[in-house]
């Protein structure tokens, strides 16, 4: 396979959903081919990343004094962003 039939198939190879034997092509080319070993480097790095977000980002505390926040009187805008 070339590149360009490797790498739309990159995603899929990283969740294990390709057929054994496609799986195993796209095995075979990044061990061959430097350029999708990167390319495919990086995608695996995003999708760390994109997942790691999905994780709540903020405890479950600081959630609640937001909406607390939220439903309390508003905040005295004149004074500005200044501590008070
Ligand atoms: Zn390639």
């Amino acid at each position: 396979m070339t590149c360009d039939q490797i790498r739309p198939r990159f995603d899929d190879y990283h969740d294990g959903l390709l057929a054994a034997d496609v799986a195993d092509a796209v095995k075979n080319h990044l061990a061959a081919c430097e350029t999708c070993k990167e390319e495919y480097g990086l995608l695996v790095s995003c999708i760390g990343v994109i997942r790691g977000l999905e994780a709540p980002a903020v405890p479950p505390r600081a959630l609640r004094n937001i909406v607390d926040t939220l439903n309390g009187p508003l905040p005295d805008l004149e004074r500005g962003l200044e501590p008070s």
